[in-house]
């Protein structure tokens, strides 16, 4: 995860640490490549520009100049800047406690992760004593629905009876009702998603929230898109107000920019990460294990 990242900010710290003493124009010029280690990495610009300014007032100070160990200061500051860029300290937690049944609505766009995290996800709240319900909302394309009810299947988790071509919003109101006469105390709604944002689909997104009112909306983001997936994350939480991010494809070589950048430009926290395509590779975001990860 993150390889070229560590790399790069392991041949910037290998520099400061060489120094034998450090001047604030040494750590200066280093967290100017951090700066571009970051652009690089593909983290949006004005997220680097303020870490970058963080950073700075921190590190360039007599403290850390006159510390035994002055580049090892440094280094902390940012990794300590990263972790709170992500989130650090701020609950990251599922909200669930509602009166059952609570829904978790799962968006995002085509490919993203969403089927594979409706699983994943189902598995982990069966591991937390809760009995979940898988609801296919994508009437759009049969096959995924059916590819939802393979998951359910290989995990042993119902997935409502949905058939193509239904109203999604109907489907989820239905579902709602089944779980409740059926003692299902989580439903885990699988809504479409389209290569593009569409008003269309944004718009039954917005009556799936309004009528299913869920306790979550997460917005699933493929960590592979980078910045892209921060711009149509931004767009989904205007209309939606979404109440976190599910980071997808963490297991591959993404640069980091979306891991970097989607908590503080959407202000909303990275809930749940996708580790791999199986479906027990589902983690929790724990910001500041990822802080340390980063810079090796
Ligand atoms: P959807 O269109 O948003 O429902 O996306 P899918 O759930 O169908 O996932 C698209 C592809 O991404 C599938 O091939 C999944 O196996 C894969 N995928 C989903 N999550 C992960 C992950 O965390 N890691 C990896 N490596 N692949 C994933």
């Amino acid at each position: 995860m993150f390889d070229s990242l560590t790399e790069k900010f392991d041949s910037v710290f290998k520099k400061l640490r060489g120094h034998g003493r450090l001047s604030e124009e040494n750590i200066r010029d280093a967290l100017r490549e951090v700066r571009l280690v970051l652009l690089e990495a593909d983290v949006n610009y004005k997220v680097v520009k303020d870490f970058v300014a963080s950073v700075t007032a921190r590190a360039v100070g007599q403290d850390v100049l006159k510390s035994l160990t002055p580049a090892q200061q440094v280094i902390k500051v940012v990794r300590d800047e990263l972790g709170l860029l992500m989130g650090e300290g701020e609950d990251n937690s599922l909200d669930l406690a509602a009166r059952p049944p609570v829904s978790i609505m799962l968006c995002g766009l085509q490919g993203a992760g969403k089927t594979t995290t409706c699983g994943k996800l189902a598995l982990k709240l069966r591991k937390e004593k809760r009995n979940p319900l898988l609801v296919p909302a994508d009437v759009y394309r049969p096959a995924a629905i059916e590819q939802l009810k393979t998951v359910g299947r290989q995990i042993g988790i119902p997935v409502y009876d949905t058939q193509p071509g239904q109203d999604p919003v109907a489907i989820c109101e239905a579902a709602r009702h089944f779980a409740d006469l059926n003692g299902y105390d989580t439903l885990i709604l699988d809504t479409a998603g389209r290569l593009h944002i569409d008003q269309e689909l944004m718009g039954e997104l917005s009556r799936i929230k309004a009528s299913l009112d869920p306790r979550e909306i997460l917005f699933v983001a493929d960590a592979m898109t980078g910045q892209d997936a921060v711009t149509v994350a931004k767009a989904f939480d205007e209309l939606l107000n979404i109440t976190g991010v599910v980071l997808t494809k963490l297991d591959g070589d993404a640069r980091g920019g979306a891991a970097l950048s989607i908590r503080a430009v959407t202000g909303k926290p990275v809930k749940l990460v996708g580790m791999g395509e199986k479906l027990d590779a589902l983690e929790t975001f724990h910001p500041d294990r990822m802080a340390q990860r980063i810079l090796g």
